[in-house]
């Protein structure tokens, strides 16, 4: 079942985040809308650290916490802080394909072997380092892993709107992943 729902026309967008600061980042990313000015922060951007991305945002537009995988699990402090303080409403959780995060163990040579080579590790420590780290930051399939991080971060914070996004490096669009059971949770543009 392909569970990526692609949005090349504004109709395309779910209704329920028509007019959101959801609706604006598709609209503004892959419609090529004009980028007004923002006064102050409409959404918190949840991506990954990887090099291959670039939004097509506004000024002043979005906070964007970026850690491998969109895995903010690690990140909470700094989530509560755009909610609470910076004042957005709405979440934009946006994995992507090929990512680095998936099938951590399959790098484990090469992650072991490039901190002895680059940074000047003992074998041993980076040994450590990977086997301690991996488990935690290892998300399993990226479109599974955006579906339950939206789903934990909706539990967590009630009041805020969670989209699960997919970036496909392929063609640098972004991509509505389909839920089964949406809640429905509806924070218009202010
Ligand atoms: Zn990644």
């Amino acid at each position: 079942m392909n569970r990526l729902h692609p949005v090349s026309r504004q109709e395309d967008i779910f209704p329920e985040y028509r007019d959101t600061p959801i609706g604006l980042l598709l609209e503004c990313h892959n419609l090529n809308r004009k980028l007004d000015a923002h006064t102050q922060a409409q959404l918190l951007i949840g991506m990954c650290m990887d090099n291959r991305k670039h939004l097509r945002i506004p000024d002043n537009f979005a906070y964007v916490i970026r850690a491998g995988g969109a895995n903010l699990r690690f990140s909470e402090f700094k989530v509560s802080y755009a909610i609470a303080v910076g004042g957005v409403k709405s979440i934009a959780l946006i994995g992507h394909t090929q990512c680095g995060m998936v099938n951590l163990i399959s790098k484990k040579t090469s992650f072991v072997q490039g901190l002895v080579d680059y940074a000047g590790w003992e074998r041993e420590s980076a040994e450590d380092h990977f086997n301690y780290y991996a488990p935690m930051f290892e998300i399993g399939n990226e479109v599974d892993f955006v579906l339950s991080e939206a789903k934990r971060l909706r539990l967590r914070y009630p009041k805020i709107q969670v989209a699960p996004l997919l970036y496909r490096v392929e063609d640098n669009l972004l991509y509505l992943v389909k839920e089964k059971h949406r809640k429905i949770k509806i924070n218009r543009l202010h």
